[in-house]
């Protein structure tokens, strides 16, 4: 049984003023949710403000990225211990902006996701297609290369310590969601690729569905047999949209 999670993506958002209220109207309204495994990633500056608010709540939290490097002179990143360091449970690796956006690669995600992984932190590994590839019908085969990514640095069982979000491109910030079909149709296809190589972590791994999920239309995207959560941006700057897209998953 593979307990969902829904993890809110704040992205470069939120303020000193602003986060305070956010961190504790979540916690607040998550304290009754016992079926759903509920975690917020803010900007890596508010990590500390939510370690300080979430500790000891049903809400765990993680940040949005992660360096390749443990420390040393790479100005402007932050290393996975230092995520540790803060009692982080997760980072996002591979979000298709970080892909766009800074140009990383397969194999670059991949190595952050060994990075997080050895300073004990569960990678969300990010994919998904473009609405190019979509219309292309390469939908399967860009999946596929991105999680084989993975598995090629870290093999089966490392892959299998993380949790996978599929996050179509096309989908992200538009308001324009996959059908439960489409979505359940990938992601049944990413458990048939992690069973190719690791059957038994194929059943277990949790595979988070992400792109313009809100209220109305979680329940149903949930409701499918391969998707065990959600990876949420803008509605998880909303306690109340964000928590009832929770309850949805429970
Ligand atoms: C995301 O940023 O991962 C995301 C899914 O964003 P949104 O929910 O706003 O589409």
């Amino acid at each position: 049984m593979r307990q969902p999670l829904v993890a809110g993506n704040w992205k470069m958002n939120g303020s000193r003023e602003g986060v305070g209220e956010l961190l504790d109207g979540i916690a607040r309204g998550a304290a009754g949710l016992d079926k759903v495994e509920v975690a917020v990633c803010p900007p890596a500056i508010f990590i500390p403000e939510a370690q300080a608010r979430l500790a000891g709540t049903r809400v765990v939290w993680g940040g949005q990225d992660v360096s390749v490097h443990a420390s040393g002179a790479y100005t402007g990143e932050i290393s996975g211990p230092m995520l540790s360091d803060f009692a982080c449970t997760y980072a996002i690796v591979g979000h298709s902006e970080r892909r766009t956006y800074h140009g990383e690669s397969d194999t670059l995600v991949a190595q952050k996701f060994v990075a997080a992984r050895k300073a004990g932190l569960v990678p969300i590994f990010c994919i998904g297609e473009t609405l190019e590839e979509r219309e292309q019908g390469v939908t399967e085969q860009v999946v596929a290369g991105q999680v084989d990514a993975v598995l090629a640095l870290g093999g089966a069982q490392l892959l299998g310590e993380g949790v996978i979000a599929y996050e179509p491109v096309w989908a992200i910030g538009t308001g324009r969601t996959a059908t439960p079909e489409q979505a359940q149709e990938v992601h049944a296809f990413i458990r048939s690729r992690v069973a190719v190589s690791d059957a038994e972590g194929a059943g277990s791994i949790r595979i988070l569905y992400g792109g313009s999920m809100k209220p109305d239309n979680a329940a149903e995207l949930m409701a499918q047999a391969d998707i065990d959560g959600g990876l949420i941006g803008g509605a998880s700057l909303k306690p109340s949209d964000f928590l009832a897209i929770c309850q949805a998953a429970g």
